[in-house]
């Protein structure tokens, strides 16, 4: 109940100006985004790159309607991209985009807008050694993502996406995925859904994301295990010995500030894991999000509130 109404108030602009004034929700928030700006992720890259993490980063902001700020969203990430070039860091990063922030949801040609402004990520980023990996937002958008997905891996086949096993349709998706050169993440989904697309059950979607797995990790592509939750890390080790994946053939990924011991753990074993770093200054949107998967991140922001 909580979480529904936390990601409903992740679209209201009047929930949206009473979080984002108050000054002591920003100390909170700092759990969960490396910084307001460029130089935080190259800075927060840096320490988790050299600690045997990989990274992928979110210049954070959604849901634009404004052609200009599309534009500026693209710039954003070909500044990050030069940046961890110039610092040495371009080949453990990769980008995360999405494409809402691109425009996709302009009337008229939003979605060429966003293809083309991720195109332009993606050759930045090749060039730089570095991949780009499609975040997926609400089940309106999954069409329209996947084929600009299939567009832009023409030219550079390793762009990867994200797929959200709470979605009926997903299972069929990573099927038609799970082919050679193919990099999926896989997560549970964090938008509100109607349950004429999505399992409301949590019990549900963690079934799905178990059939998921199966699937990817018994496929020909790169599965990337987006999860915090151990029962799913487990059920993907339990496969990758199944499949004969090595080390090598996958990588879990959990979110910057989200179980950072188990992160470690993980990487101490000798998996691959990368964290997903958000950063930048339009965060409202994705820290609900965080709220809502976890009632005890209210407790938190409340105590925080009261301590003040
Ligand atoms: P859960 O069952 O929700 O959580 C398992 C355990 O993890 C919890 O018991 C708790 O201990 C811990 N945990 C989980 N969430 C939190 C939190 N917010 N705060 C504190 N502890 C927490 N979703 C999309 O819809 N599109 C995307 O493109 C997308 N990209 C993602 C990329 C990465 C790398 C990750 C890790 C997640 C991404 N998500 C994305 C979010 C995802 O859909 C889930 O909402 C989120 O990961 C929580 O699900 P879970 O698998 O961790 O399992």
């Amino acid at each position: 109940m909580l979480g529904t109404a936390l990601l409903a108030a992740s679209r209201s602009r009047r929930v949206r100006a009473a979080v984002t004034k108050s000054p002591v929700t920003r100390k909170v928030v700092r759990r969960f985004i490396a910084g307001d700006d460029v130089n935080a992720a190259v800075d927060t890259t840096r320490r988790l790159t050299s600690g045997g993490f990989a990274v992928t980063l979110d210049h954070l902001g959604e849901d634009t309607l404004d052609r200009a700020q599309a534009e500026a969203t693209r710039d954003a990430y070909l500044t990050l991209i030069e940046l961890l070039a110039d610092e040495g860091l371009a080949s453990r990063s990769e980008a995360s985009l999405k494409l809402s922030a691109m425009g996709q949801a302009l009337p008229g040609d939003g979605e060429a807008l966003a293809a083309e402004n991720a195109h332009a990520i993606c050759a930045a980023a090749s060039e730089a050694g570095m991949t780009v990996t499609l975040d997926m937002e609400d089940h309106t958008t999954v069409d329209s993502t996947l084929g600009i997905l299939a567009e832009l891996r023409k030219d550079h086949p390793s762009v990867g996406v994200a797929l959200q096993a709470m979605l009926y349709r997903t299972e069929a998706d990573c099927r038609d995925l799970a082919t050679t050169g193919s990099r999926v993440r896989l997560v549970k989904g964090a938008y509100a859904e109607p349950k004429s697309v999505a399992h409301p059950a949590k019990s549900d979607v963690d079934r799905a994301y178990a059939r998921c797995l199966g699937i990817l990790m018994g496929g020909l592509g790169y599965p990337m295990i987006a999860s915090h939750d151990p029962r799913m890390i487990s059920i993907a080790q339990a496969l990758a010995t199944q499949h004969g994946k090595g080390q090598d053939d996958f990588e879990f990924q959990m979110l910057y500030g989200i179980r950072p011991s188990a992160q470690e753990q993980l990487r101490s074993q000798g998996s691959r894991v990368r964290i997903y770093v958000p950063y930048g200054d339009d965060w409202y949107g994705y820290f609900m999000r965080r709220l809502a998967e976890r009632p005890a991140n209210v407790g938190f922001l409340l105590r925080s509130l009261v301590t003040k």
